[in-house]
């Protein structure tokens, strides 16, 4: 379970079989509220984070609570706040569990049931794959420069058949980290991913941005050959852009540092 260290022990053992009920990933109806609980009504369907950090501790305060220093310490007299579901408090197969809101999270109503029990389970492998795909490239050692084109090649092809938002929520959770680890600076990654994905959304043979100009111009003889023909500079613009960021990334925080 964790390749850096020893799992977390509870009096010596492992944090298995203290007679609580089990079941780590589950969903659930909200059947009661604690004082002062407002976020949440009686009867709100919620799926739940299998953590409850300590929120204290260096790790907690990281944002790193599934490693939490005071993992299981909540036995006997002993209770640091962490909690993980079904382990070291009653887990899904109780009739009722006691959660903070800060676990539970409410489903919406076109999400059934058997689909929200399953979202803790599904972002874990999404993490997963960040993290492989991470070490895959920071340990076959290709350059910054060579990565960064890569993911500047993806964005520009998912720019030329999804549109900008969608390109954004599916890449941004695995580049970012990436790019922080190859020690890329920020704001000037951030600049040439928009720039990316805009330039791919000018390319045919899908470019997103020439059909929606096409479908707001009633003319019928202007046509989306034409309009892609007359945004080339544009994209060229953006190419140079790209380019130029990446050679010298004070350019991207030229404005907002003389701004504040
Ligand atoms: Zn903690």
């Amino acid at each position: 379970m964790t390749p850096n260290g020893t799992p977390a022990l509870i009096g010596g053992g492992p944090p298995f079989n203290k007679n609580f009920t089990p079941g780590h990933e589950y969903m659930g109806t909200v059947a009661a509220l604690g004082p002062g609980v407002d976020e949440f009504d009686i009867g709100d369907r919620v799926t739940v984070e299998i953590h409850a950090g300590c929120g204290q501790c260096k790790r907690c305060r990281q944002g790193m609570y599934t490693s939490c220093h005071n993992y299981g310490l909540n036995y006997g007299d002993v209770d640091k706040g962490h909690r993980a579901n079904g382990f070291t408090t009653d887990g899904g197969f109780a009739e009722y569990a006691v959660n903070n809101i800060n676990t539970v999270i409410k489903v919406p109503d076109d999400m059934s049931d058997e689909e929200a029990t399953l979202v803790v389970t599904a972002g874990t492998s999404m993490y997963g794959l960040t993290s492989a795909i991470q070490n895959f490239f920071l340990d076959s050692g290709p350059s910054p420069y060579v990565i960064l084109a890569l993911m500047v090649l993806v964005w520009f092809l998912l720019g030329m058949v999804i549109d900008s938002i969608s390109i954004m929520l599916l890449t941004v959770p695995i580049f970012e980290p990436l790019a922080a680890a190859l020690g890329l600076d920020r704001i000037s990654f951030a600049v040439v991913g928009i720039l990316a994905i805009e330039a791919g959304l000018l390319t045919p043979p899908f470019g997103l941005l020439v059909y929606t100009v096409k479908a707001a111009i009633e003319d019928p003889d202007v046509g989306v050959r034409e309009i892609f023909r007359y945004s080339i500079p544009y994209w060229i613009i953006m190419l140079i852009g790209i380019v130029s960021i990446v050679a010298l990334p004070g350019i991207a925080n030229y404005l907002p540092n003389q701004l504040f």
